[in-house]
């Protein structure tokens, strides 16, 4: 580490800016905002600093820098963008002991300012040394995206609670606890949502409860397996876990984007069959919670779709667990977008249908005439051993036997594969080319443009070419 990160206490403090242009009235509003007393030496100033020091907001000292102008200075900034006078500046700093800034000069300079993302009272200030501001710019630009403006209410909030929570909770480690509830639980959700008054009744309930915190349960989206596809509040839940339940589904990509020190326990492998697998998982999430974690539930795509997502919750309810829910992106809504499959369409599909075809008995619950309908596109989630059902009850229902389809496997990873064919022939294609799951499959004249749109990994292997017919080439 090259240089020692620290904060100044800068209030009514004597500080120095030579220069008077744009960025010399940037470091101006920061020093300002940080309480410093400030005077400008420059022979010309800009509208801002001269409007600023005829309010009295500074003072401005009209003429050229002298070596005693840093006399008494607690820092001194040169943002003058001319070299020999910076290089006076620096060195009468120098001289006299006093920390100096050259703006964009790191060798000049004996501190250097950091980018700065600012939810006050928290500031985080990111350098990369001097030796490449671009890469600390885009760290800012990232924590930014991170951490929204209510992570300053919420540091507030906090501070107007500490002296009582520590009065109030003498133990160190329930403290903490009781720290990791107000951060991550209701009590913030509602300083987010502008409710402080709410927020400070039920954490007056909490402070007086006896009983220990429990925890709660955070049923998130993890997407279809790009990482990139995850919501920045999936990565909040995932980055506040201490425990994590995945499925089988979720990529491992994911799960690097979690908190390193959270437990993660893959329940796609629990034994047992379905029924009671989910009973297990259940039984698990609610034991977790009851000592007092802060659990995600991580399920592929969007968990109210196809997840089990609302029968977890009923169960949640029942025992009493608070929770929320992160949606994330459905397979259907991703391997579309990566296959280059419009869903919608003006000249194609007005409609959406996301449709199961897990297994026997439930595809005959299934509405296939309203399924055979024109002009919608179709998604088949688990679809892949029921293919020929599919096709054979949807060609009966009168959906025509040219119907472009498109498969698309593991969709948005790397391993991507599509293949475009027509109705007819789809449980052949998928034979042919042994699609497996997890597998979307789309029907519909949309189905065709992954021939023509795709953009993301490998090209799309066409059986039968069906075309894309434009309203132009029906007609004909
Ligand atoms: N809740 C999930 C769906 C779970 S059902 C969601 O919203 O996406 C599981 C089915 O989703 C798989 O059988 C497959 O049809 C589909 N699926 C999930 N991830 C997929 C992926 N990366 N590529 C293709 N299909 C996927």
């Amino acid at each position: 580490m090259r240089y020692f990160p620290a904060f100044l206490d800068l209030q009514s403090a004597p500080t120095l800016i030579v220069g008077g242009g744009e960025i010399a009235a940037r470091k101006l509003v920061l020093l300002s905002q940080a309480g410093a007393s400030v005077t400008v030496v420059s022979p010309r100033a800009s509208a801002g600093i001269s409007g600023r020091a005829k309010e009295g907001g500074l003072r401005w000292l009209a003429r050229r820098f002298e070596p005693a102008d840093v006399a008494g200075m607690r820092i001194v900034i040169a943002a003058t963008g001319d070299r020999d006078v910076n290089t006076a500046v620096a060195r009468a700093a120098r001289e006299a002991g006093i920390p100096v800034n050259v703006v964009d000069d790191a060798a000049l300079s004996t501190f250097i300012v950091p980018a700065i993302v600012e939810r006050s009272p928290l500031v985080i200030a990111i350098s990369s040394g001097g030796v490449a501001p671009m890469l600390a710019t885009r760290v800012r630009d990232l924590i930014e995206n991170l951490l929204d403006e209510s992570w300053g209410r919420l540091a507030l909030f906090a501070e107007r609670w500490r002296a009582r929570i520590r009065a109030g909770i003498a133990d160190l480690a329930a403290r903490r606890r009781f720290y990791d509830w107000l951060l991550d639980g209701p009590a913030a959700a509602l300083v987010r949502a502008g409710r402080e008054g709410e927020a400070d009744r039920i954490l007056g309930e909490r402070m007086t409860a006896v009983s220990p915190p429990t925890g709660s349960v955070t049923l998130v989206g993890a997407g279809p397996g790009d990482p990139e596809l995850l919501t920045l509040r999936a990565l909040h839940a995932l980055q506040a876990a201490d425990v994590i339940l995945v499925d089988r589904l979720v990529s491992p990509q994911v799960l690097t984007r979690a908190r390193r020190d959270a437990e993660v326990i893959d329940v796609g492998k629990t034994p047992g069959g379905h029924g009671a697998r989910q009973e297990r998982i259940n039984r698990m999430l609610v034991a977790e919670a009851r000592r007092g974690r802060r659990v995600v539930r991580l399920k592929g795509g969007d968990p109210f779709v196809f997840g089990r997502g609302g029968e977890e919750l009923e169960y949640l309810q029942r025992h009493g667990i608070a929770f929320e829910v992160v949606p994330g992106v459905t397979a259907a809504l991703a391997c579309a977008a990566y296959a280059g499959i419009p869903l919608t369409h003006r000249d194609h599909a007005q409609g959406l249908q996301f449709v199961t075809a897990h297994c026997r008995e439930s595809i005959d619950a299934i509405d296939w005439t309203g399924l055979a309908r024109a002009g919608q596109t179709l998604a088949f989630y688990m679809g892949i051993a029921e293919l020929d059902a599919i096709r054979d009850r949807l060609t009966t229902a009168g959906l025509s036997p040219a119907t472009p389809v498109a498969l698309v496997e593991n969709g948005t990873c790397e391993n991507q594969r599509v293949v475009v064919t027509e109705l007819a022939d789809l449980p052949g294609a998928a034979h042919r080319h042994s699609v497996g799951s997890p597998s979307m499959l789309f029907v519909g004249d949309v189905a065709a443009f992954a021939t023509k749109l795709h953009w993301f990994g490998a090209a799309p292997v066409v059986e039968s070419s069906p075309q894309v017919s434009t309203p132009a080439s029906r007609a004909a």
